[in-house]
C-alpha cells in the first residue's frame, strides 16, 4: 500500500518540472550508486535499486509521467485524460482499489529511448548479447527431475531372497500451480534468492563458495516467483515408495525405481530413485559375486576315510560326501548353491567348500593309547621327501 504515496520526483532528486534529461542523467547517477553490483549483500541497497528503477520507469515515460503528475501514484489502469472518480483525491487513491498487484515491470516498458536496456548497456559498457542486465530474464526450460539414491541395509538371507518393501522418499513434485516454470508469467523482479548479483553462497563442509544462482540462472533477475513453491518450480513431497529387491544383490547394487526420483519442471520426467543395497555379513559363509565360500573342519578319521558330512549353506544344512585320503585344504564344489545371478536370475552361483583336518583331542589316557597304537603301525615319515628324518 505504501507505494502509491511514493514520491518518484523525491525519489530521484528532481524536481517536479524537471526535463527528461535531468531525469534520466539523476536515475544513472543513482542507480550506480545502488547498483547490486555494487552493493553485494545490501538488502537496503537493494531497495533503494527497486525503488530508483520503479521511479525512473514511470517519469521516463510520458504517458505514466502524465498519469503520476495527476494521480500521485501510477497504475496501469489509470487514464491520465479520464476525469476524476469520486473519491480519488489528490495523492490518494479510489477507496478499495487493491494496490498490491501494482510492480514496476521493466519488460513492458515500451518507450524507445529510455528502456531500460539502454540505460544499463551504457551505464556498465558493451551491453548487447551476454549483458548480464536483460530486461527479460531467462524462459524457463523443461528439465528432467534429479536422481535420488537411498541406502538400504539388507541381511544375506534376505539378498539371497529379495525382499519387497516400503520406503519412505522425501521427493519433489512439478508445482500444480506454475507447472515448474517456477513463476506464472508475473512482473519481473531482482531476483530474491541472490538479491540480484546472480551468485549464491554454497557451503561446502567449513568452506562457502559463490555459485551461479540457479533460481535466476546468474542474470539477476526473474519474474516473480510462483507463491505455491517459492519460485522452486517443484513442491516437497515424501511419498511411501513400494520397492522390490530382486533376489541376487550385493553391497552396492543399485535397484532402479523409475521415475520416483525429484520431480520434473514443465513436464518433463521426474527422475528415478535408485536403492544402494549394503548387505550384511554371515557367520560362516563369505560370498564373492554370486559364488559362496566356506571352510569346514573334519576330523582325522573322516578324512582318511571318507565320510558323508553336513555343511552350511544360505539355504540350510547341504549333504557333502568327502572322500577317503581327503588333504586338509582340499576344495569341493557344490554345484548352484550360490547366489541367483541378478543378470540372469536362471542362473545361480556356486558353494566352495573347503575342508580343514582339524587335531585329534586327547580326551582321554585311552586316546592317548589309541595314537600310540596308531603310529605304530603307521610309521610313515611326512618330512622324508625333504630329506628329514
Ligand atoms: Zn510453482
Ligand atoms: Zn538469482
Amino acid at each position: 500500500m505504501a507505494k502509491k504515496d511514493k514520491d518518484y520526483y523525491q525519489i530521484l532528486g528532481v524536481k517536479k518540472d524537471a526535463k527528461a534529461d535531468e531525469i534520466k542523467k539523476s536515475y544513472r547517477k543513482l542507480a550506480r550508486k545502488f547498483h547490486p553490483d555494487v552493493n553485494p549483500n545490501d538488502k537496503a541497497a537493494e531497495e533503494k535499486f527497486k525503488e530508483v528503477q520503479e521511479a525512473y520507469d514511470v517519469l521516463s515515460d510520458d504517458k505514466k509521467r502524465k498519469v503520476f503528475d495527476r494521480f500521485g501514484y501510477y497504475n496501469d489502469n489509470l487514464d491520465p485524460d479520464a476525469p476524476f472518480a469520486s473519491g480519488a483525491a489528490a495523492g490518494g487513491g479510489p477507496s478499495g482499489f487493491d494496490f498490491s498487484g501494482f510492480s514496476w515491470e521493466p519488460g513492458s516498458t515500451s518507450s524507445g529511448s529510455s528502456s531500460f536496456r539502454d540505460i544499463f548497456s551504457d551505464l556498465f559498457g558493451g551491453g548487447g548479447a551476454g549483458a548480464r542486465h536483460e530486461p527479460e530474464p531467462p524462459r524457463p526450460l523443461p528439465k528432467r527431475g534429479r536422481d535420488i539414491e537411498i541406502p538400504l541395509a539388507l541381511s544375506f538371507e534376505e539378498a539371497f531372497k529379495g525382499l519387497t518393501t516400503n520406503i519412505t522418499v522425501n521427493r519433489s513434485e512439478q508445482c500444480s500451480r506454475c507447472q515448474g516454470a517456477g513463476d506464472t508469467g508475473g512482473p519481473v523482479i531482482t531476483c530474491p534468492s541472490c538479491s540480484g548479483t546472480g551468485q549464491v553462497l554454497k557451503s561446502g563442509g567449513r568452506l562457502q563458495f559463490s555459485q551461479t544462482c540457479p533460481d535466476c540462472e546468474g542474470t539477476g533477475r526473474r519474474r516473480t516467483p510462483c507463491s505455491q513453491c517459492n519460485g522452486k518450480g517443484v513442491t516437497p513431497k515424501t511419498e511411501q515408495v513400494k520397492v522390490r529387491i530382486p533376489a541376487g544383490v550385493d553391497t552396492g547394487s543399485r535397484v532402479r525405481v523409475p521415475k520416483k526420483g525429484h520431480g520434473g519442471r514443465l513436464g518433463a520426467e521426474p527422475g528415478d530413485l535408485f536403492i544402494v543395497t549394503n548387505v550384511g555379513k554371515h557367520p560362516f559363509l563369505e560370498r564373492k559375486g554370486d559364488n559362496v565360500y566356506v571352510t569346514v573342519p573334519v576330523t582325522v578319521p573322516e578324512a582318511a576315510l571318507g565320510a558323508r558330512i553336513e555343511v552350511p549353506t544360505v539355504e540350510g544344512k547341504a549333504q557333502l560326501k568327502i572322500p577317503s585320503g581327503t588333504e586338509s585344504g582340499q576344495k569341493f564344489r557344490l554345484r548352484e548353491r550360490g547366489f541367483p545371478s541378478l543378470r540372469n536370475p536362471s542362473l545361480r552361483g556356486d558353494q566352495f567348500v573347503e575342508v580343514k583336518i582339524t587335531l585329534p583331542r586327547v580326551v582321554s589316557e585311552e586316546t592317548k593309547e589309541v595314537l600310540r597304537q596308531f603310529e605304530k603301525l603307521n610309521s610313515e615319515n611326512p618330512r622324508k621327501v625333504m630329506g628329514l628324518e
